[in-house]
């Protein structure tokens, strides 16, 4: 005992089954394995467990890849390379199962032999000890698992199936014993299969791997988090906009906390604290409102490049390409929206415009304030811009308040049909500087554009 002290080389895995679906839980556990990685300057494993071919896509297996990618959760070794390239950014790997037949059906050919398998109505079966695991595990405690009572009548269970398929506990057991992992960390959910494995890993002679198995999340009123609940999808914060940097964040509270109730942590300063142990034995909460507010104050200390990289990719979802205009002008767009999005699916109404030719208006702004607007006032803004020098936006608002005074209105009967004319809306950011940043030409085709449309009821 005293010997297998020794300093072993950490070895972690995520093992997802691909599903067509991230769900958060999977996600928070590859995170939990790729801090552990990284704090121990172990290594960290993908493995697609794909043995049920049915299931099987390429599509599905995407949907994890997108994940761990967006989160920032590089994987280090593959089939490809054997070893962990120089570069360790996820351009090898991940394991497949299915890419592994050989190994199973070698594995369970040796324990054939031995007598510690046998076959039964066309099956394989593995033979059971009959005596109580013990679960030494590193979150939840020293768990023994008795036999149940149907187990005491026949422990024993199946590892291939009569069509050839071998077993999730079968396969999972022989990958984590050939890829020499060091530490099993994953779902609660899991610990009830356990002695199984663990009966596995003493039927090939080896010891098993350490066992952390992770509380899993519930929704915010305590009920299990499914598949349909919101936020389930890890994919779904892509869509929405979220920050990856404040949702990698957030994955790392739900069980694990630093010290102090800190709740922005980066996750490279996690990396410096996480430890298996310190991780909580309790269910964790899920809160999505908490998680929009930690993305909004991401995004508040976000850097004006982070800033405008998040917000064109949300752009790009909508099919604007901001690379298509010239980079000043798309620095100075989306340097205006910054103050005011707090998740980057906004940007459809604080950045789109900029580089839209016709705008998505809304409906009820089109109707009420431009359609409906005083056409002269419209017309006498438009030739006030025109000779506003130079173009910034000082300049223009004091052009703007100066036609008030000058037409005896109040601003807002200006402000409000430019600011619909220029954007679509009546939220945007600040109207000046949104003014400026179009430049006046733009502003003066969007106010012609008004002044070509019919009058309402005229
Ligand atoms: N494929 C299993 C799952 O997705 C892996 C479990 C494990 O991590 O051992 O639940």
């Amino acid at each position: 005992m005293a010997n297998s002290q020794t300093e072993k080389q950490v070895r972690v895995r995520f093992a997802p089954s691909p599903t067509g679906f991230l769900h958060i839980g999977g996600a928070r556990t590859a995170l939990f394995n790729w801090l552990y990685a990284r704090h121990t300057g172990g290594k960290f494993l993908l493995r697609i467990e794909d043995t049920d071919a049915a299931r099987n896509t390429q599509e599905a297996v995407e949907v994890i890849l997108t994940g761990l990618r967006w989160l920032g959760l590089d994987w280090d070794e593959g089939p490809l390379t054997g070893d962990a390239t120089a570069a360790g950014k996820g351009e090898c790997g991940p394991y497949f199962q299915s890419q592994r037949g050989e190994n199973y059906r070698q594995r369970v050919a040796w324990l054939l032999e031995r007598g510690l398998a046998y076959e039964h109505e066309g099956a394989v079966k593995f033979r059971m000890p009959r005596e109580p695991v013990i679960i030494p595990d590193l979150v939840v405690g020293k768990v023994t698992r008795e036999l149940t009572d149907r187990e005491r009548l026949d422990p024993d269970f199946v590892i291939v199936r009569s069509d050839g398929q071998p077993v999730f506990h079968l396969v999972n057991v022989i990958d984590d014993l050939e890829m020499g992992i060091t530490h099993v960390i994953r779902g609660e959910d899991h610990l009830s299969n356990t002695a199984k494995h663990i009966a596995l890993f003493r039927a090939f002679g080896v010891e098993p791997p350490q066992y952390a198995h992770i509380p899993l999340i519930l929704n915010i009123d305590g009920s299990k988090m499914s598949k349909r609940d919101k936020g389930a999808s890890l994919l779904s914060y892509i869509e929405e906009g979220f920050a990856p940097e404040a949702v990698a964040n957030y994955l790392c509270l739900l069980g694990w906390s630093p010290k102090g109730n800190r709740e922005m942590v980066p996750l490279a300063e996690v990396v410096g604290l996480f430890d298996l142990p310190q991780i909580l034995r309790h269910n964790a909460r899920f809160d999505l409102n908490k998680l929009h507010w930690l993305n909004g104050e991401y995004i508040k200390v976000m850097s004006p490049e982070r800033f405008r990289e998040l917000a064109a990719q949300a752009l790009l979802r909508l099919g604007i390409d901001t690379s298509r205009f010239e980079a000043g002008y798309v620095r100075a767009a989306l340097d205006t929206a910054k103050q005011k999005v707090k998740q980057f699916n906004e940007v459809k109404h604080f950045a789109a415009f900029y580089f839209r030719d016709n705008l998505e208006f809304d409906n009820e702004a089109l109707r009420t304030e431009l359609l409906a607007a005083d056409r002269k006032l419209v017309t006498k803004l438009r030739d006030a811009l025109a000779l506003v020098a130079p173009w910034d936006a000082k300049t223009s608002e004091t052009a703007v308040k100066a036609t008030a005074t000058e037409l005896g209105v109040k601003i807002g009967a200006l402000v409000h049909p430019l600011r619909v004319a220029c954007s679509g809306s009546t939220v945007g950011p600040s109207l000046y500087h949104a003014l400026e940043v179009l430049g006046r030409e733009r502003v003066l085709q969007r106010l012609d554009w008004v002044l070509q449309q019919p009058v309402p009821g005229a």
